[in-house]
């Protein structure tokens, strides 16, 4: 069977760390001598048991987060997670400040609003369609918790440094850069991530809430919406999407073994995202969508000249074995997302294959 592999740039499912593939493959009809694969085994053996609380253990170690933040594995994705928090966190006469900085944002928002909670916009970058991260942000001190979005992944904008909030607690949707760059978790409440982006397969959304959050849900929720169910019972309340865990323990292993932790890691996107922004800012042919000082490492969101030529952009970089080049379909434009798992080889393979069609193209 042919192992080419294409050069990643999906938004989401993304590539995936070619050893953890090898490593699923390897073991995938035989896990650690259980004669079954991973998707066959009972969630409810030592198997299992090992997979989950490994992978507990090394997202604490990586975030450096102790036993007061519980990690949770849950399905529904981070759209889930619009609804969820509020639901939790929410009571009567209570409300929540949101900055609204996209796509994902302004759904959180209106999950929120759809519940009938009290939700109140601090700051907003619509103004100019979100090419941006506001800035001076005043928040609410009685805010119950500040909800951002650490990556907006459609419009490729993301937080260079995260607000201070004073004593209010940072909520945050971190699908798209969760465990892209080391972070201080004290002033986050709640961090939540669909895992098809940075650290696994689809199906599962890793939920980290402390211990105070946690203690906030109050009774009238449905068991499965419920933040303590899931946390009293390490996930496993009802079969967790058990594959999914497993991928994003073995994600954790390769960032913690071969790459060396969130610092290495960041120092290697940091590389990635300046190999393809200086192709941009060295051309009046690419234009960057978002601010200079508001721009993802993790989204790179650009234009041509003319929607013809990002159609032959994309058709041409396919033939070169480059894939996932087109913007989402609401923005329009080119879009390269460089996650942890896109390797910096394929990120230059891409720098050169801009040069070259600029040349003949501009
Ligand atoms: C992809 C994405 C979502 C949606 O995630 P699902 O798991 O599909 O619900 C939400 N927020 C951000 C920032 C995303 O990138």
């Amino acid at each position: 069977m042919s192992t080419k592999r294409i050069h990643n740039f999906n938004a989401g499912p993304a590539a995936l760390p070619l050893p953890v593939l090898e490593e699923i493959q390897a073991s995938f009809l035989n896990f650690n001598g259980s004669g079954m694969s991973i998707t066959e085994v009972s969630h409810r053996s030592k198997w299992f048991d090992d997979v989950i609380n490994d992978a507990v253990v090394r997202i604490r170690r990586l975030l450096n987060m102790d036993e007061t933040y519980h990690v949770l594995f849950l399905q529904g994705g981070a759209s889930l997670q619009f609804a969820m928090i509020p639901m939790n966190l929410l009571r009567d006469g209570e409300s929540a400040d949101y900055v609204n900085t996209g796509t994902w944002a302004t759904k959180a928002i209106q999950e929120a609003q759809l519940l009938g909670k009290s939700v109140r916009v601090a700051a907003s970058s619509e103004d100019r369609n979100f090419c941006y991260i506001p800035d001076h942000i005043h928040f609410d001190s009685n805010a119950v918790y500040a909800h951002i979005t650490s990556n907006n992944t459609i419009k490729g904008t993301q937080w260079p440094i995260y607000p201070d909030t004073h004593s209010v607690p940072l909520t945050a949707d971190m699908s798209s850069d969760f465990m892209s760059r080391p972070f201080d978790v004290k002033p986050f409440g709640l961090i939540y991530a669909g895992a098809q982006k940075n650290i696994g397969p689809a199906g599962v959304c890793v939920v980290i809430i402390r211990d105070d959050m946690l203690k906030r849900a109050s009774g009238n929720i449905p068991t499965m919406l419920k933040y303590t169910t899931h946390a009293s019972k390490n996930s496993m309340y009802n079969t967790p999407p058990c594959f999914g865990v497993y991928t994003i323990q073995l994600v954790m292993k390769w960032l913690e073994e071969s790459i060396g932790g969130l610092k290495a890691m960041d120092a290697i996107n940091c590389k990635k995202a300046s190999c393809l922004y200086s192709v941009i800012d060295a051309s009046s042919f690419y234009k960057g969508t978002a601010d200079k000082n508001s721009r993802s490492l993790m989204n790179v969101t650009f234009r041509l000249p003319s929607e013809e030529l990002e159609k032959k952009f994309v058709q041409e970089a396919l033939m070169e074995n480059m894939g996932g080049l087109k913007g989402h379909r609401s923005v329009g434009g080119c879009r390269a997302s460089i996650y942890n798992a896109t390797t910096l080889e394929s990120v230059q393979t891409l720098a050169d294959f801009m040069k070259t069609f600029e040349r003949k193209n501009g």
